[in-house]
């Protein structure tokens, strides 16, 4: 039940607060009791009853709600440092997917993989995230693409609970079609709605259900038949949608309730107003705006239009092959002109929201989860303008330290 005392600034990222205001307090104390936070406010306000509580000391930093990744693909063998190349000479994304690059041979690499494998790589990169300070981390399946191989990568993100950070799966069976059931997908469609998804419900594997609509994956109607059966079993829509092209992706996440449309680099007009009217949070992934050269998302347009604009890194071996969050978060104010006080809500309490958790993490609040990490800066603006290796010192989730600079993890 410690008092954390001397914060410079306090960004809070109140849950209701206006996508522009971080909710900042100047020389601010924060109190957490186990994993709950119990106050967070002016310092010289601190209430008498935790004036004597153990006192820890900031030393006049930044500290911020532990950072939401509401978007990762995190499990996966091998990397595809190849195509990066082959990009860079002039291949287009689709040029390589159809060549059978891209996803498939991450699936290939994934599915040869044993089990221990892909888990001791998990854990490295979350080990890595927790000293960025990143608390919750959404992963999803989609490099196994049989039942029994998706299970498995669901397995993996289950078993990982009992670690450090905050896993929330997400089922991504429909990722790409398969190359076995290339001239055959409605069969794959109906494994996935009549096998798959009805069995990670039972097994309370997944929160979320997740289609990739694109020309090189899962048309709209395919991804209407899958989100409405994940949703008949209690698997929450949410898409990858308008990446590439403007298919109408933005538009079915409304239609369905999604809890986040993501991607959208080329969404329409119609499908930001659909978005808004429908309360879809929209996840921008701009790491895979710079290594693709597509996009950005464009988040001023979201923004004005209502609609709350999320920063997550899409982490993934192929157009976005880095889960540097903060990175992302400056990429968010650079190449989409988000201002950092948005990027920063983007990525925590607006991330929450596209996961469903915004009653619990994402901001700090009396009764939320204590999940914080320390900056070693004066202000959201200066920590999102220097861009440094990790400018974290520490980072606590659930009222216990993760990660402290200079300690071994
Ligand atoms: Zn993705």
């Amino acid at each position: 039940m410690p008092v954390l005392r001397n914060i410079g600034a306090l960004a809070r990222c109140l849950s209701s607060g206006a996508p522009g205001d971080a909710g900042v307090v100047s020389a601010a104390a924060l109190v957490w009791d186990g994993a709950t936070i119990r106050w967070a406010g002016p310092e010289l306000e601190l209430p008498a009853e935790f004036a004597g509580w153990p006192a820890e000391d900031a030393a006049g930093r930044l500290v911020i709600p532990g950072l939401v990744d509401c978007h990762t693909h995190l499990a996966f063998a091998g990397w595809r440092a190849d195509e990066f190349a082959l990009r860079l000479k002039g291949a287009t994304y689709l040029d390589i997917a159809a060549a059978g690059g891209g996803i498939a041979s991450t699936v290939a690499k994934t599915r040869a993989a044993g089990t221990d494998e892909l888990r001791a790589r998990c854990v490295s990169h979350l080990t890595e995230m927790a000293g960025l300070g990143v608390t919750t981390v959404e992963a999803k399946s989609g490099y196994g693409l049989t039942a029994e191989q998706e299970l498995r990568l669901l397995g993996i993100y289950r078993s990982l609970a009992s670690g450090p950070q905050r896993i929330v799966a997400t089922l991504l069976a429909a990722h790409v079609v398969p190359a076995e059931y290339r001239d055959r997908r409605g069969e794959y469609v109906e494994l996935i709605e009549q096998e798959l998804i009805p069995r990670v419900a039972r097994e309370g594997l997944a929160r979320f259900c997740d289609v990739f609509v694109e020309e090189s994956a899962f048309t709209v109607e395919e991804a209407r038949r899958i989100l409405l059966a994940g949703k008949r079993h209690g698997l929450a829509p949410k898409l990858h949608a308008d990446q590439l092209t403007s298919c109408g992706g933005a538009e079915l996440a409304a239609e369905v309730g999604a809890a986040s449309a993501d991607h959208l680099e080329q969404v329409s007009e119609a499908g930001i107003r659909a978005m808004a009217s429908a309360g879809v949070v929209a996840v921008s992934l701009p790491f895979a705006s710079l290594y693709l050269g597509v996009g950005p998302l464009p988040a001023r347009r979201l923004l004005s239009a209502g609609v709350p604009v999320a920063v997550a890194t899409d982490f993934n071996p192929g157009s976005a092959p880095s889960y540097h969050l903060p990175v992302a978060m400056t990429l968010a104010c650079t190449l989409q002109r988000m201002t950092p006080a948005e990027a920063l809500r983007g990525a925590t309490v607006v991330a929450a929201q596209a996961l469903g958790l915004n009653w619990e993490i994402g901001s700090l609040e009396p009764g939320k989860s204590a999940d914080f990490a320390v900056i070693d800066s004066d202000s959201v603006d200066q920590w999102l303008y220097h861009l440094r290796p990790n400018a974290c010192v520490r980072t606590v989730a659930k009222g216990r330290d993760i990660w402290r600079a200079g300690q071994p993890n």
